[in-house]
């Protein structure tokens, strides 16, 4: 029923149009025109704004032809780079770029699977519930998009993201999140003439950073340092360090230990030090911890899951639930009570200019999710 020629000419035509982060607005408009053609109402939100893209959200309406709950199927519209200029090649059965950018199968291997899908819907007459497409910018850059979504403009409670590589899994777990961001102020002075005179910022923020735990802490838990800035000239004490790290873990009450054990190391290496010292004022430290996204947990016997498990079984195939380490506009839509399990495209080597995506894999995630669809629609989920 999938029509292969089709959902490869509409994965190349994506594919080549540039949308990296905060510049969705050309392939927006070509995937409005598409499913506007086809009888959907859509809308972009006010996203775009809040976060200084040029187009905001595009949420897509489809009427059901059977009464049913709606469902909610999202895709992210953004690419990181290089993604601009992209030349989409099929050699063999699959997708890659000419190698000198990504290919953005991340994620629109998942909008040409979507639009595929509402064709064949559209060609066969089939019974359908009222589907929700909620197409999102800025997902690269941390899920902005999904985090200001106007979630008044979406009444499904649960539905299907697809943004990951497996055709016969489906993600149910993800972990939660603390970004960190630490500033150690130290004091200036000549490195030369009077060192004495000077806190050494760099040097305090080793300190506390050698009495970090870093990297697998546990099974369901990370921890990374990835970002030191500061110092200006080899002959100055630097005055100030910006250290920034992040946190994740499927348990809650891990990722707030691990996280209160990276404030107490700077904490202390800085308490020691003023402990030294007649001037209370320095060193200092400012610490700023934002909440980057919350775990998902969608639990094993929700219709989410077992929906995916019959389709894949009407199919002949498995599907199993899987354990993400990283967040998606899924974990967002979970936060908001949207439960969404996240399925597979068939991408693979995402964010390297190797990135590729069979087509004999989009074809498979297209039949699950026409099958999911008509099971959907046969009311057999809550
Ligand atoms: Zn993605």
């Amino acid at each position: 029923m999938v029509n292969r020629d089709r959902l490869a000419q509409t994965f190349k035509f994506l594919a080549e149009i540039d949308s990296i982060s905060k510049e969705e607005r050309a392939i927006s408009g070509e995937i409005k025109k598409i499913l506007e053609s086809m009888g959907a109402k859509t809308r972009i939100d006010g996203a775009g704004d809040k976060i200084g893209g040029n187009t905001g959200n595009l949420i897509v309406k489809f009427k059901g032809n059977t009464p049913a709950p709606p469902l909610l199927l999202n895709a992210h519209m953004d690419t990181v780079e290089p993604g601009k200029g992209v030349t989409a090649i099929l050699s063999d059965g699959v997708f890659t770029s000419d190698g000198t950018t990504i290919l953005g199968a991340d994620d629109k291997s998942a909008i040409a699977i979507l639009l595929e899908t509402l064709k064949i819907i559209q060609e066969n007459d089939l019974t359908h519930g009222p589907l929700e497409l909620v197409f999102t910018v800025c997902e690269e850059i941390g899920l902005l998009g999904a985090k200001h979504l106007d979630f008044d403009l979406i009444t499904a409670k649960f539905g299907y993201s697809l943004d990951a590589t497996d055709t016969e899994g489906i993600v149910t777990r993800a972990p939660s999140a603390n970004h960190l961001e630490f500033k150690v102020h130290g004091k200036d002075a000549h490195a030369g003439a009077a060192p004495e005179k000077g806190i050494n910022a760099i040097s305090l923020a080793s300190q506390a950073i050698a009495g970090l735990e870093l990297g697998r802490i546990d099974h369901e838990t990370t921890c990374n340092i990835g970002i030191i800035e500061g110092g200006t000239a080899t002959n100055i004490v630097p005055n100030r360090v910006t250290v920034k790290g992040e946190v994740r873990s499927h348990d809650e009450e891990k990722l707030n230990r691990i996280t209160d054990a990276m404030v107490s190391s700077f904490q202390e290496v800085v308490d020691n030090y003023k402990g030294m010292t007649t001037d209370h004022a320095l060193p200092g430290l400012e610490v700023n911890i934002r909440k980057d996204f919350s775990r998902t947990r969608i639990p094993e016997d929700h219709p989410v899951v077992t929906l995916a498990r019959s389709a894949a079984e009407n199919l002949g195939r498995k599907m199993v639930t899987k354990t993400s380490g990283g967040g998606a506009d899924a974990n967002i839509f979970f936060e908001k009570g949207i439960m969404t399990g996240v399925l597979g495209t068939g991408m693979r080597d995402m964010h390297t200019v190797r990135e590729s995506v069979g087509l004999d894999d989009m074809v498979r995630a297209t039949e699950l999710l026409l099958e999911i669809i008509r099971l959907h629609a046969r009311g057999s989920e809550g």
